[in-house]
């Protein structure tokens, strides 16, 4: 279980998670275990790493003798990185901002692990507390666990995975060179790289994720890896792994890996797509996911289509989180299958919720909502977050679905459009920041500081790239996430 103090379970806001003394002597005697275990294992580094606003992985390390001190009293970082932006320049929010203070970078011994692709290094995600021991308001990671003890406590669970595009390019080169000439989704494109691939899927498994597919997507030099859906906390925690673990993979390779959601203006995107499967965990033979075995669209039951439809509606505003970048927009243009259109469809890729049932037999586990829209520019715990709160506010009003759309919305006229209920998506950050901002669910779930420290820096962004070409925009985001 998470490290949580005796109150953890309230869940009613993040002073329930602050870090007491008791806890502290715990934390440091399971680390000295670890650690010592670790070091036996050749383990020299570990590497505490958190996800900022802006959606770049942040990091800290320590030599793994540390760890019982860092694992007890945290190492220290500046809160000021809420505030950076993706070229490390630094805005300042009504919150954050400016260079004094101190957070205290806690180590999730549960999720500790060795780092096959570094080795000598292993990787701990990180909660970011005040010295005092409360959880900073401002921490995506404190603020999913929050989410998740929240649909707990109404007895409900999620499953997520999130779906990691990249695009391959020869090493050395400041643009985009595919690494590799074969077709979409063409097998020569595992022949030109099988060696890479083989050791991809190596490190992955050896560093303790589960691979389910792996395959060459659209664009150039593009490949795909979907794992395993787990607990919300495990998938975001997963997502930042699988990056690093693909990263370090390219380099040793002599290539480079972009996880930007445009790495070439007028190419398809790399896509960050979120799975979310709703469980209700108070039953008598055990959880039963809602998204199948019931009489409501394609199967869903009544709250799994009141979840979808929560998340439904308010697309615009949790796009905010979930398509971070200005170059998200690049990205979230229609018939590119990124979900440019406010809709849900059985199957269909082009709405930006796609529902997947699975096979017939296999329903019960498989069946599952598919978050298109969104990109790996996003903090994965933040996102998360924000989709669970949006998830459970369509519970608690029972909210049912429109018409599902099974037609790529763009080949509609405009007025078949209107008919049907479909709008587009935002085109730009600064609008979803607007709905984002006019967001009275998504504010209530995720605290004042997190809305005006988000809006602070999208903006910051938007100013930062304000005039750039498409592939201006495309080159200042491309090697940052
Ligand atoms: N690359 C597409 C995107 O930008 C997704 C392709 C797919 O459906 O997997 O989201
Ligand atoms: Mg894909």
């Amino acid at each position: 279980m998470e490290q949580t103090s005796e109150t953890a379970t309230s869940g009613t806001g993040l002073d329930a998670y602050a870090l007491g003394g008791r806890e502290r002597t715990r934390l440091a005697a399971r680390a000295a275990v670890a650690a010592r275990r670790m070091a036996g294992e050749g383990i020299v580094g570990v590497a505490l790493t958190w996800v900022d606003v802006s959606g770049i992985t942040r990091t800290k390390t320590v030599p793994v003798e540390r760890l019982e001190h860092a694992a007890a009293w945290g190492v220290g970082m500046s809160p000021v990185f809420d505030v950076f932006l993706l070229d490390d320049s630094i805005v300042s929010g009504r919150h954050v901002g400016g260079p004094v203070g101190d957070l205290r970078l806690h180590p999730v011994l549960e999720r500790l692990a060795p780092m096959a692709a570094l080795p000598g290094w292993a990787h701990a995600p990180a909660l970011r507390y005040a010295q005092d021991g409360t959880p900073h308001p401002l921490d995506a990671r404190a603020l999913l666990r929050r989410e998740t003890d929240r649909l707990a406590a109404l007895g409900w669970s999620v499953k997520a995975a999130f779906e990691i595009e990249w695009a391959v390019s020869k090493g050395g080169a400041d643009g985009f060179v595919p690494a590799c000439r074969g077709p979409a989704y063409g097998m020569t494109r595992v022949t030109e790289l099988a060696g890479y691939l083989r050791d991809v899927l190596a490190a992955l498994k050896e560093t303790g994720v589960t691979v389910v597919q792996l395959h060459p997507e659209y664009a150039a030099g593009q490949y795909e890896v979907s794992v395993e859906p787990e607990d919300p906390l495990g998938a975001a925690d997963t997502a930042v792994i699988v990056r690093e673990t693909i990263r370090a993979v390219t380099m040793e390779h002599g290539m480079a890996a972009s996880f930007s959601p445009k790495v070439e203006a007028g190419s398809v995107g790399n896509g960050g797509h979120v799975h979310l499967s709703l469980w209700r965990e108070d039953t008598s033979d055990g959880p039963k996911n809602a998204m199948a075995g019931g009489s409501g669209p394609y199967g869903m039951t009544a709250a799994g289509e009141a979840f979808a439809a929560g998340i439904l509606g308010r697309l615009p505003a949790l796009l905010a989180v979930g398509a971070p970048a200005v170059a998200s927009y690049l990205r979230l243009v229609p018939s590119h299958w990124a979900g440019a259109f406010a809709c849900w469809g059985l199957e269909n890729r082009e709405a930006a919720l796609r529902f997947i049932t699975g096979a017939e037999g296999e329903r019960e586990t498989a069946a599952n909502l598919e978050v298109k829209c969104v990109d790996s520019a996003a903090n994965p715990y933040l996102l998360l977050a924000a989709l669970l709160a949006a998830g459970r506010n369509g519970l608690g009003m029972d909210l049912r679905l429109p018409e599902p759309v099974d037609v790529d919305p763009a080949g509609l006229s405009e007025q078949e459009r209107a008919a049907r209920g479909i709008a587009p998506l935002p085109s730009s950050l600064a609008e979803s920041v607007a709905a984002f901002e006019a967001d009275a669910v998504l504010r209530d779930a995720l605290g004042e500081a997190v809305v005006d420290t988000v809006a602070t820096v999208r903006r910051g962004e938007i100013a930062l790239l304000d005039g750039a070409t498409p592939e201006e925009i495309a080159a200042a985001t491309r090697w940052r996430h």
